[in-house]
């Protein structure tokens, strides 16, 4: 791992500088970008700094699309991914693949090892957490609001509003200097926090469709005729996965949502229960506590299901 001065040096020796987020990205890995790419940009007014990648930000979003650039403006220049350092997780690999030298910051189990320019540290809450230390070792002052909406945002969400068990003093310390910059914390938790009536009504059907047989473990399959009927997108409708954290006793839930037709992807949660490893057996993967996996066959979801389960009776 890499110290900050020796990568602040390294994006000091580029002209452009292209920031890059995981697929589809969720608050922290937008908050990081965000956050990381205007500061840049007030620091380095005569460096060109650009937030890119393919997919949209989330709807509806306070925050920008990403910048689409050409791959020539690329060849010269140095790709930032935050919130990931997994190869295949990259949106806009096309990007990375071109530029001439690449640097992850990154709070996830480690991935690949792409780049020796790399800060990543699986102990923390969230990746803009991260990149709030990276800023705050170079500045005297308070940031500019800009910079620390999107970091907060960030923080508070993968922290679930500093409740889950991987918020430490460092959370909170980071948190307390973005504060400085006169955050309005209301209206950015109304920001990450609130939702449409529709997807309320989706969280409270999704209530109802889960199951509750095994004590301690609750999980539900979602298929598209429990979420298309509420005009919800498959992503935020399992993002939904955090209503079943609210019920006591509970050590294990997981949510799985048909994406194509009979292809399925998973949240999994816990609150101290190791299930990454679980996980890893079908290709997915995250942190301990909170993993994902991607392209389940129906069958396969019983499988997990099967293993949780099993796992929560020991
Ligand atoms: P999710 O359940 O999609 O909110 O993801 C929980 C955590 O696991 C997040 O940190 C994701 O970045 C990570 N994650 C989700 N899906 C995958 C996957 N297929 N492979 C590796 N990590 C994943």
């Amino acid at each position: 791992m890499k110290s900050f001065d020796a990568l602040l040096n390294k994006i000091e020796e580029y002209q452009t500088i292209i920031i890059l987020r995981h697929i589809h990205p969720d608050y922290d890995a937008l908050g990081a970008q965000y956050g990381l790419a205007r500061w840049l940009q007030r620091r380095y007014p005569q460096k060109r700094i650009v937030a890119s990648g393919h997919e949209p930000s989330i709807a509806p979003s306070f925050l920008p699309n990403p910048e689409e650039i050409s791959l020539e403006d690329c060849v010269n220049a140095l790709a930032i991914a935050v919130d990931t350092s997994n190869y295949s997780r990259i949106d806009g690999k096309d990007i990375w693949d071109t530029c001439k030298e690449r640097m992850f910051f990154d709070h996830h189990v480690k991935g690949d090892s792409l780049t020796e320019y790399e800060y990543v540290d699986e102990h923390t809450a969230s990746c803009s957490e991260i990149i709030t230390d990276f800023i705050r070792t170079f500045e005297k002052e308070p940031v500019a609001l800009e910079v620390a909406e999107p970091l907060y945002c960030g923080i508070i969400s993968d922290s679930i509003r500093f409740s889950i068990n991987t918020t430490t003093a460092y959370t909170l310390k980071m948190a307390s200097y973005l504060l400085e910059s006169q955050l309005d914390i209301n209206k950015l938790n109304n920001q990450v926090f609130s939702m449409s009536v529709n997807l309320y009504r989706f969280s409270n059907h999704l209530r109802e469709i889960a199951n509750y047989d095994t004590k301690g473990f609750v999980y539900a399959i979602i298929n598209k005729e429990d979420y298309v009927p509420y005009h919800v997108e498959a992503g935020p409708a399992k993002a939904k996965v955090n209503v079943f954290g609210e019920i006591r006793g509970i050590q294990t839930w997981a949510v799985f949502i048909e994406e194509e037709d009979g292809v399925y992807s998973a949240s999994l949660r816990s609150h101290s229960m190791t299930i990454s490893d679980i996980a890893n057996q079908f290709g997915g993967g995250g942190h301990l506590c909170a993993s994902g996996i991607s392209k389940l066959s129906r069958s396969q979801c019983d499988e997990v299901i099967e293993l949780l389960k099993q796992r929560v009776l020991g």
